[in-house]
């Protein structure tokens, strides 16, 4: 194992024990949590290390950048996710792209994911899995669907023969503190469950929130997929001029 591998694998074992410890404060057990590792700005290499060490599920937010990174990673059995904003115009290649979009804020983003998705179900693709990203931070160039918006956006995906509504997504404002980031943890799974309970949809069980600062927090109140990066590979590379 080369050294970046094994720094990769001893930190998805540190996750994994931060994760055991949040959830049994909450009564709740690991094996209801899955790990989704944010690669973004990481190497083909490191992707394949956390495969390697056993993680299953990535996340991506540019679909151009994965679409790089996934010709030198075949063969990789896990499940690719797009958690970044998805322009519409972008829908077709990232239906192709990605087993389950994460980020999907508005019914236009949902029909044309649906339309690629129907094209694709002809060369046997299965069902393509949607969350519905809601808008938790206040300031206005956060993304994310606004709260009273959510019972139309999921109605609407329901219809959809070719889309899995599978839950909800949420980012908090950021904090230093991260338990101030839990009163948005918390509303978010009143969401989640009040939506559970409208819809009756059985496929809706996925609460998708916490990051590496903070995804103790979003496990105490409910989340059943964290999206880690810098816990698992480091800290990103900054662009130039920031
Ligand atoms: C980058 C990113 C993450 C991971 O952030 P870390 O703080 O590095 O764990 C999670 N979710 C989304 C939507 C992201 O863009």
């Amino acid at each position: 194992m080369c050294g970046e591998a094994a720094v990769i694998a001893e930190n998805l074992a540190r996750i994994w024990e931060r994760v055991e410890r949040a959830a049994g404060r909450a009564g709740r057990s690991a094996e209801e949590i899955t790990i989704v590792a944010v690669s973004k700005t990481h190497a083909a290499e490191a992707i394949r290390a956390a495969y390697e060490a056993g993680v299953r599920h990535f996340g991506e937010n540019r679909v151009q950048e994965w679409e790089s990174k996934r010709a030198l990673l075949h063969g990789l059995d896990a499940t690719w996710h797009l958690i970044g904003h998805l322009q519409s115009n972008k829908a077709a290649r990232a239906a192709g792209l990605f087993h389950t979009i994460d980020s999907v804020d508005s019914i236009g983003l949902a029909e044309r994911l649906e339309k690629a998705a129907a094209e694709a179900a002809h060369r046997g693709a299965r069902r393509l899995r949607v969350l519905m990203e809601v808008k938790l931070d206040p300031e206005p160039a956060k993304t994310g669907a606004e709260e009273r918006e959510l019972p139309r956006l999921a109605r609407a995906i329901l219809q959809m023969p070719h889309l899995e509504l599978r839950g909800l997504m949420g980012i908090p404002p950021l904090f230093d503190d991260a338990e101030r980031a839990r009163p948005y943890f918390r509303h978010l799974r009143e969401l989640h469950d009040a939506l559970r309970e409208q819809l009756g949809a059985e496929a809706f069980s996925v609460l998708s929130m916490g990051m590496s600062h903070d995804f103790e927090v979003a496990i105490e109140e409910g989340a059943t997929e964290i999206r880690v990066g810098t816990a698992l590979f480091g800290e990103r590379p900054r662009p130039p001029g920031t």
